[in-house]
């Protein structure tokens, strides 16, 4: 008989988990800090791809659902220089194995799947700590308190389970994320519209450092754009981003020697643009076991984006519910099984998201390997 699971955190990795465990005859509750599932838009598009997320979806017995909510022709990716210059385009032919969902929907489909009452919104954790008989007393900032013989941080990147495990604090990348919304494009914004295409959109340059332009088109006529700016967090402290002119304009100016359609997808911003500094654990975190608590996703691992993470936090839930559901009666022979394969799989990601590939390896990517993805 496997014991009641303690879930910090409704993301793809907390969320996941309770479903794993529910399809297995294992009962969790999930303690959520926000008020409930509408209370924050969430935001993008994600891919998910065929070697992690989409095994998460089968062990959560969601693929039908899935199928459901994948955007068509979202597949497509179309890459140019700097200069102007196309570098790779290639369309959607539907064998690719990254289908693209919007975060939003994927989330909804496993709350929906989740027995009434599975999540608690409005507990949001304040601290955490072990008590003499092992077990780990959880507080939360409603006053109100739960003791967990099993306790699974699922909380992001800033987790209030972590420091049960370890001392590791995210520290800032040295870049951000600016992201811009253009709404109705095919209307308004046709030019983007068209230079974007379907699916993925990114300017590059091969030789720079580190600028970057990416794109998606989202659902409906809606074109998501994120800027990557390697700057100190103070350079970024000196825009106002609530102000869309100013903001948007000073940005642009950052890209102000390429050519000039992809400033666009800044300028032509129908939102206040949005600041996302980067932060990320050491590469190759990990902790010695403690006896009935451990962690998944960005939890475990956070790293800078490189599409990968809501893959990983979902896998990680995926292997830890079905560890525990392998060892009945001895959480802690799960608990060790599931790490096991956690700590390698997140140093890899990790170190592969932190490699800024030279500019050969760029032209590689976008012109041989790509074809092939
Ligand atoms: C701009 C950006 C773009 C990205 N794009 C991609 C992409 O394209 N593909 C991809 O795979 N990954 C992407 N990622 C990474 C991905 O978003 C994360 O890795 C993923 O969301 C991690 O999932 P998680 O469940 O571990 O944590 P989260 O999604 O952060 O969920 C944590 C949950 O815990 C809750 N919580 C936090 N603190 C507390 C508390 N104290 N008490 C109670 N609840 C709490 C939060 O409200 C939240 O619901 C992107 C990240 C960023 C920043």
């Amino acid at each position: 008989m496997s014991a009641h699971v303690t879930i910090i955190g409704a993301g793809l990795g907390g969320l996941t988990l309770a479903r794993v465990l529910q399809v297995r005859g294992i009962a969790s509750t999930v303690y959520e800090a926000e008020a409930s599932a509408g209370a924050r838009t969430q935001g993008g598009m994600l891919d998910i791809h065929d070697y992690n997320g989409q095994l998460a979806v089968k062990a959560a017995d969601l693929t039908d659902e899935f199928e459901g909510i994948v955007l068509e022709g979202r597949q497509a990716m179309r890459f140019f220089h700097r200069d102007g210059s196309l570098l790779f385009d290639k369309a959607d032919d539907g064998t690719g194995g990254r289908p693209e969902v919007q975060r939003g929907e994927l989330r909804q489909i496993l709350l929906d799947a989740l027995p009434e009452g599975t999540v608690r919104w409005g507990h949001k954790v304040s601290g955490t700590r072990t008590l003499a008989d092992g077990r780990h007393e959880v507080t939360f900032a409603n006053g109100t308190s739960t003791t967990a013989g099993l306790l699974v941080g699922a909380d992001g990147a800033w987790s209030r389970v972590r420091p049960l495990l370890s001392g590791a604090v995210p520290e800032y990348a040295g870049e951000a994320f600016v992201e811009t919304y253009l709404f109705d494009v095919e209307s308004r914004h046709p030019a983007v519209a068209e230079m974007v295409g379907g699916g993925m959109f990114g300017a590059v340059d091969p030789d720079g450092d580190g600028r970057w332009i990416g794109a998606h088109r989202e659902k409906g006529e809606t074109v998501h754009a994120y800027v990557t700016l390697a700057r100190p967090l103070d350079w970024f402290a000196g825009i106002d981003f609530t102000d869309l002119a100013a903001s948007t304009t000073r940005i642009a100016a950052e890209f102000a020697d390429w050519a000039p359609e992809f400033a666009t997808l800044v300028t032509g911003s129908d939102t206040a643009p949005l600041l996302r500094p980067h932060y990320t654990l050491p590469i190759g975190h990990r902790w010695d076991r403690v006896p009935g608590v451990t962690l998944v996703g960005d939890a475990a691992h956070l790293s800078v984006p490189n599409g990968e993470g809501a893959n990983l936090a979902m896998l990680d839930a995926a292997e830890l519910g079905e560890a525990l559901a392998a060892h009945p009666g001895d959480t802690e022979a799960a608990l060790a099984a599931y790490e096991r394969g956690l700590f390698p799989r997140s140093a890899d990601a990790a170190a592969e998201a932190h490699h800024k590939p030279t500019s050969a390896e760029l032209i590689e990517f976008f012109t041989q390997d790509a074809q092939a993805r």
